[in-house]
């Protein structure tokens, strides 16, 4: 199997993977989604809260904010805490920001996610802990979301049954297909959805879309807690213990 990035931002990625299998992809699809552990708030003491939330939808929307993770540091430590304070006063909207780390480089980066709205003299003070678990255990603990895949679009045109009438030109939703010097042209396959609209189309079956299910491009986005990197690295790392344990017992 070889795979390359065609997209890598630090919460986005967008991989080729060529020389693979439709359920070797969706084994590291769902590694990523169940095994590779991120922190996340598991548990919240209120001293005070007039809001107009119940205090378990505050700890609720705690436990969903992507705390920062780092691996290196804590991984395979089921019991290490990150600790975090919050102390808020209304008239004021609470956002994740307001919620302080013993140690800063633990605050989350996303500062503006809403907790709750506190209407004038209405209080929110708690403290609450993050530990580390799977995405197998709560969602909470889920590092990818929108993960997908697709087959690689191969799409062939006929030149010669053409009769370069536009019909599939102007059928397209993505906009893909062209004609330039007399000739019809898709601009960039990656980007087809196999949705088949210009096949139905053509009335001289002169176009053919089908997807290779041996070059699959995968993409997803993480909440922040873990870059787009970190998280494919991972779950490749985890799937490589996987197998190895496998061998070792058959
Ligand atoms: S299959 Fe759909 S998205 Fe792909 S080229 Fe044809 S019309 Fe466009
Ligand atoms: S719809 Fe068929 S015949 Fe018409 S331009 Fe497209 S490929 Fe050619």
């Amino acid at each position: 199997m070889k795979f390359k990035f065609l997209e890598l931002q630090e919460n986005y990625a967008k991989i080729l993977f060529e020389d693979t299998t439709p359920y070797f992809v969706n084994a590291i699809r769902r590694t990523m989604i169940a095994d590779v552990p991120k922190m996340a708030i598991e548990d919240v003491t209120i001293y005070d809260n007039t809001s107009a939330l119940f205090d378990e939808i505050i700890a609720h929307r705690l436990a969903m904010l992507p705390i920062p993770t780092y691996l290196d540091e804590v991984k395979g430590c089921e019991d290490c805490r990150i600790h975090y304070t919050l102390s808020k006063e209304g008239e004021c909207t609470v956002y994740s920001g307001d919620l302080k780390a013993e140690d800063p480089r633990w605050n989350i980066k996303d500062k503006n996610i809403p907790i709750v709205r506190l209407l004038k003299n209405q209080r929110l003070i708690l403290e609450a802990e993050a530990v580390l678990g799977t995405g197998k255990e709560h969602a909470k603990w889920q590092p990818v979301c929108g993960i997908g895949y697709k087959y690689y679009p191969e799409i062939e045109i006929d030149q010669e049954k053409c009769d370069l009438c536009m019909d599939c030109v102007n059928s397209c939703p993505r906009k893909l297909i062209e004609i330039k010097r007399n000739k019809v042209i898709v601009k960039n396959p990656e980007e087809c959805t196999l949705c088949m609209s210009c096949v139905e189309a053509c009335g001289r079956d002169a176009i053919s879309v089908k997807g290779n299910p041996n070059k699959i491009i995968m993409q997803y986005e993480t909440d922040g807690s873990l870059t787009a990197k970190e998280v494919f690295q991972e779950a490749l790392n985890i799937l490589y213990e996987k197998y190895d344990e496998l061998e070792k017992k058959l």
